[in-house]
């Protein structure tokens, strides 16, 4: 029987096909040092009229810099500090959507999220909250935003999250840490200006970093690999491996960390995360700790998992003198162990990813709590 239909693809009706994901990326995308100039002619045709502002939301870190001096304001626009201290929160996104909206008489032309992955999720969230009704923890999931956002931009600032590509916005709501994934997530223009990266210290620049690394050894590793993860991961690895190992320029090295983020995000964007990360949303949870330190935490103690990646984990590390802080599990109550091991072991799709269906068998929680008590 010919199961294929007339574009060589599965038939809806054979039930033994497997569905591919049809996954949006950013439609259009600068990359240069100083690139972050072209924003105002980029905006331009974008906005709608006079009345119809465009939103800045920018990383508090930049206020009174170089940076706020040059986006192109016009009209009745606005620019917002956020402090990145902490992560994003659906209670956060919902107050900056009503403030929006109390502000002014007509929906914005358009967000632009100016700093690390904390204000690109933040502008993502924003930019769906604002055409979609409810609060956002009520979108926390996968697919169930049903109207398109508005227009919005990504410029990031430090390298590594993906968040530039991913269509995920990650959100701490109030009974989850979950992403909006959505086809309408998605930026609809990024500007990579790795000038922009200049000022990230050194511990940040490093955490931020090796998230990218750890989402291309639990993507190249996983049991969901595949040509476009595996295509996309390898080039990351090789530019993560370039800047951390390598004796690159100040300059080559923040073009490459800002397109080792790219593809890293990219890679993960067709297959999946894995322990790292989800143990790390455990550590997130109840301890506040944010990604980037979170999955370096977990990741030291990963040998049995990731072998090699560990390996040059610790190599990067050393070459670079980062000294990561100890103890952070110490003292916490058998009920605070409990619950960082339920919020990871709910992350099954990143645990079958990287063990199998049957992963259930190899990750028990007495195995977590094990391994949480190293860090
Ligand atoms: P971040 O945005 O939290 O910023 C980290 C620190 O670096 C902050 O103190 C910030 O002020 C500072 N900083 C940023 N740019 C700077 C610059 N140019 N100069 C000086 N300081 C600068 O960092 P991050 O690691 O990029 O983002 C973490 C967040 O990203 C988490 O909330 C995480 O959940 C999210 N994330 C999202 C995705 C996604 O696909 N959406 C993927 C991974 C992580
Ligand atoms: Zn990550």
């Amino acid at each position: 029987m010919d199961t294929k239909n007339e574009m060589g693809l599965p038939k809806a009706s054979d039930a033994t096909a497997q569905t591919y994901r049809n996954f949006p990326m950013v439609p259009r995308v600068v990359f240069g040092r100083g690139s972050f100039d072209q924003l105002g002619g980029i905006l331009l045709p974008k906005r709608r009229h006079s009345d119809a502002p465009f939103i800045f939301l920018v990383d508090d870190v930049f206020e009174g810099t170089d940076v706020v001096s040059r986006i192109p304001i016009i009209f009745n626009d606005q620019i917002v500090f956020i402090s990145a201290d902490e992560e994003p929160k659906t209670s956060q996104v919902d107050t900056l959507v009503q403030e929006i909206l109390a502000e002014y008489t007509e929906i914005p032309s358009g967000i632009v999220g100016i700093g690390g992955g904390t204000l690109l999720d933040l502008a993502k969230a924003v930019s769906i909250m604002l055409t979609n009704k409810g609060g956002s923890a009520a979108y926390q999931g996968w697919d169930l935003v049903q109207k398109p956002s508005i227009y919005h931009v990504g410029i990031p600032t430090i390298s590594g999250t993906g968040a530039e590509v991913s269509r995920t916005t990650v959100l701490l709501g109030p009974e989850k840490k979950l992403g909006i994934n959505s086809d309408y997530t998605t930026f609809d223009q990024v500007i990579l200006d790795p000038n922009l990266t200049k000022g990230v210290c050194k511990e940040q620049w490093f955490y931020t970093g090796m998230d990218c690394f750890i989402h291309c050894i639990e993507s190249l590793n996983g049991t969901y690999l595949n040509a476009f993860s595996q295509s996309y991961g390898e080039k990351a690895l090789e530019l993560c491996k370039e800047v951390y190992l390598g004796d690159l320029t100040s300059e080559e090295s923040r073009d490459k960390l800002m397109m080792a983020s790219w593809h890293g995000g990219m890679s993960i964007a067709y297959s999946q995360v894995g322990v790292a990360h989800a143990m790390s949303y455990g550590l997130g949870y109840v301890l506040g700790v944010k990604h980037g330190i979170g999955n370096c935490l977990v990741f030291q103690h990963l040998e049995e998992f990731y072998p090699e990646g560990v390996k040059l984990f610790n190599q990067m590390k050393e070459k670079q003198g980062v000294i990561l802080p100890q103890n952070i599990c110490t003292g916490l109550s058998d009920k605070d162990f409990d619950t960082m091991i339920e919020v990871a072991m709910a992350m099954q799709p990143l645990w079958e990813n990287a063990l199998g269906a049957d992963w259930r068998s190899i990750v028990t929680p007495e195995k977590l709590r094990f391994l949480y008590e190293k860090i």
